[in-house]
């Protein structure tokens, strides 16, 4: 049971003040949780901001700095709302202090509101950016107005939080200074030598300091109250993996004696040969799952590397010993097409193929999991519906996670746990690096599959300003006149989203002009239903040009598509690029990848677009990326941080996940079921970090 001392932090996030069913969703979008549902207060406490604005800064009118955020002191003098029917034109208010004049512009503004804020004659404050311009200076919609009687409700410095469309600074504030009152003073689980070494702040201190920054300097990654932080996070992370690893490594794993005669019939059937680092991939798996101890493997391969192959043969070598495996896929689309690539490659072998995704309902979903329970079925691709708690196997043997670049292992390892002990191989085709590996997976056996399909043909990757789509289009015309397919990408948009992007949508209806019914469509947004008819028309070659967002981006396979176009290319990531680009170049053909940005670009932005263009390693744009941008933006996660963690960022803190490791072993070794003073305080951080699944694992002993 999680320890009361949490339970203000654990309410729902709707028991905030302004969190509503308005509002609901664009707080699971900040805090990238499904629903406003999942999201508890202690989400937004860990909601840290970015930086600080200083409003300290008094220089008076005249000496204001352009650019500059200064409060200024003030009497209002006019108010100049625009001529009648004139509503494009801004109202104006003149104030003046002893060295200038200053208008306050208001576009759209209120005259009733103005006028009882700014009233004619009073001394009042504003806060805001100043814009100097032909010797005037203005203030465009100042952040703050205020009287001098309510000087003190203006913050001096203020913490400024990442944001999503759709939510105001201030009702966010609101709320989180909200859920920093619900934050309670907890007894210290960090050991007092590292504290003392670290100069690290208790844990309430530290949300305090971080949520009310006296400085600019609070906001930095490296202050002691950010660090400890980090560290928790990091010490929660890994005291969870070490425990659930123990429990998995304990649960005996089940020896799978492979015959090799099902895979001898598929590999007849394959229409290719498997490369050499395949066959060593699957070498190492049949051999892992011959021992006694569970497998615990990740198989890292770039886009198209063929990692589907080795699982079907990792599957086979199971179901030769009677036993059942499964394969979990990140999205319905994915877990369709390894469905049909796999009964396709298993027909001539005989095995019980199966599907079971969020979609089968009812009577389908009954039959299907009978034949899961009976045994009948003896490989299962599906997506997370394969672990829910009504799904039981007859001899499940191999579970198998396709993440491709997500990470949601942690969780799937423990679900895992909880039936029989499988062994499991996770899939990756991020070129993660080992430090990330660990931080994220914990101590796992990795095989990586290095060499690229035969009969592949180099990408050629050109960049292109947006004011030559024109030509582009005219190729594309061309190209797909002599049967060629391609993809035309657009970024994902959400409506509330300044948008001078080009939605997949709007481009669709442009393009639709010139390629009239050869075009289709696929967004994230469709059904699944209406998804997986414009990728089969596609596929089928009943639609030739195909917009879609990045949808597509995980593992589609349609190897005779040639040409793909990427509109607003400097807004993705590379690695999301990288995976993008992955989906040409499979067949015989030589493929063209078109990326097309906007201007202006930033230096970093066209370096980073260069990289696309000069190379096609993964692991070299993995590299170049981490460079230039970070790794939280490498792994496509939220803006800040490394995937899995909220507080803690690898390249900020990289130096506590190391410390992290050694006492998490340590505490797990001397207190194997956190019994002790400290122990018990860490069972509260695992909680605070929602690891509770390793606390299971504790009593089960
Ligand atoms: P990924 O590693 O991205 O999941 P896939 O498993 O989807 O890659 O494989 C990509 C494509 O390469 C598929 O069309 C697959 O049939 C093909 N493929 C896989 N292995 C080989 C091989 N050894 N030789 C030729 N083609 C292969
Ligand atoms: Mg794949």
């Amino acid at each position: 049971m999680r320890p009361s001392v949490l339970d203000p932090l654990f309410a729902p996030l709707s028991t905030l003040p302004g969190i509503g069913p308005r509002t609901g969703d664009f707080y699971a979008r900040l805090l990238g949780r499904e629903s406003v549902e999942d999201c508890r207060v202690v989400d937004l406490l860990f909601h840290l901001p970015h930086s600080v604005i200083d409003r300290r800064h008094q220089p008076g009118i005249a000496l204001s700095p352009q650019g500059g955020i200064v409060t200024i002191r003030g009497h209002v003098d006019r108010h100049q709302p625009p001529p009648r029917g004139k509503s494009q034109v801004p109202y104006r208010v003149f104030i003046h202090d002893d060295t200038g004049e200053l208008s306050l512009v208001y576009f759209r503004g209120k005259a009733q509101w103005l006028e009882k804020s700014l009233p004619i004659g009073e001394e009042v404050i504003v806060s805001g950016k100043i814009d100097w311009f032909n010797g005037r200076a203005s203030m465009v919609h100042p952040d703050y107005v205020t009287t001098v009687d309510k000087e003190e409700e203006m913050p001096l410095v203020e913490p400024v939080y990442p944001l999503t469309g759709g939510l105001a600074p201030k009702a966010l504030r609101k709320a989180i200074i909200a859920a920093t009152e619900r934050a309670p003073e907890l007894s210290e689980w960090l050991d007092p030598e590292l504290i003392r070494r670290q100069s690290f702040p208790s844990f309430h201190e530290s949300v305090m300091q971080l949520h009310f920054p006296r400085d600019a300097a609070d906001a930095d990654l490296q202050t002691p109250a950010r660090r400890r932080l980090a560290y928790d996070e990091f010490l929660a992370g890994q005291i969870s993996l070490t425990l659930v690893r123990r429990k998995l490594r304990k649960a005996a794993g089940i020896p799978v004696h492979a015959t090799g005669n099902l895979s001898a019939r598929i590999r007849q059937a394959l229409p290719f040969s498997l490369t050499g680092s395949q066959e060593d991939a699957v070498a190492a798996i049949v051999k892992d799952m011959a021992g006694n101890d569970r497998m615990l493997r990740l198989l890292q391969g770039d886009v198209g590397s063929g990692k589907t192959a080795v699982a079907l043969m990792a599957m086979a070598a199971v179901v030769e010993d009677g036993g059942q495996a499964v394969l979990m896929a990140p999205t319905e689309i994915l877990a369709r097409q390894h469905f049909e690539t796999i009964t396709r490659m298993t027909a001539a072998a005989g095995i019980g193929v199966e599907i079971l995704t969020g979609r089968n309902k009812g009577r389908e979903r009954e039959e299907i999991t009978a034949r899961i329970a009976s045994g009948e079925a003896q490989m299962i691709i599906g997506t997370h519906a394969l672990f829910q708690d009504n799904v039981s196997y007859h001899k499940l043997r191999l579970a198998i996670v396709d993440e491709q670049h997500r990470f949601g292992v942690h969780q799937r390892l423990s679900l895992t746990a909880k039936g029989a002990a499988p062994h499991m191989l996770v899939m990756t085709a991020t070129p993660i690096p080992r430090t990330l590996v660990l931080a994220a997976f914990g101590d796992m056996d990795v095989s990586r599959l290095t060499e690229k399909p035969a009969g592949r043909q180099p990408v050629t990757t050109a960049i292109v300003p947006l004011e030559r789509l024109g030509d582009v289009v005219a190729r594309l015309k061309a190209a797909i006149a002599e049967g060629r397919k391609a993809y035309w990408i657009c970024p994902l948009v959400e409506e509330s989203d300044v948008s001078d992007l080009m939605p997949a949508e709007k481009r669709f209806e442009l393009l639709q002009r010139e390629f009239g019914k050869a075009i289709g469509l696929v967004h994230g947004r469709m059904s699944a239903t209406e998804k997986d008819a414009a990728m089969l028309a596609f596929k089928n070659g009943d639609t030739r040009l195909l917009v879609a967002t990045t949808v597509i981006e995980v593992g589609v396979d349609v190897p005779d598509a040639s040409i793909m176009v990427i509109e607003h290319a400097e807004r993705f990531g590379l690695a999301q690029l990288h995976q993008l680009r992955g989906r040409v170049g499979r067949g015989t053909e030589a493929s063209t990848c078109i990326l097309v940005y906007k201007s202006p670009i930033s230096e970093n932005g066209q370096a980073r677009l260069k990289i696309m263009r000069d190379t096609e390693d993964g692991f070299v744009i993995a590299e170049e990326d981490l460079r230039l941008r970070g790794e939280g933006e490498l792994l496509g996660t939220r803006q800040s941080g490394t995937p899995g963690f909220q507080l803690a960022s690898l390249e900020a803190h990289g130096d506590l996940l190391e410390i992290a490791r050694k006492d998490a072993a340590l505490m797990t070794e001397r207190d194997e079921n956190l019994e002790s003073e400290r122990g018990k305080a860490l069972r509260t951080l695992l909680y605070l970090h929602r690891r509770d699944e390793a606390i299971r694992f504790l009593r089960a002993g």
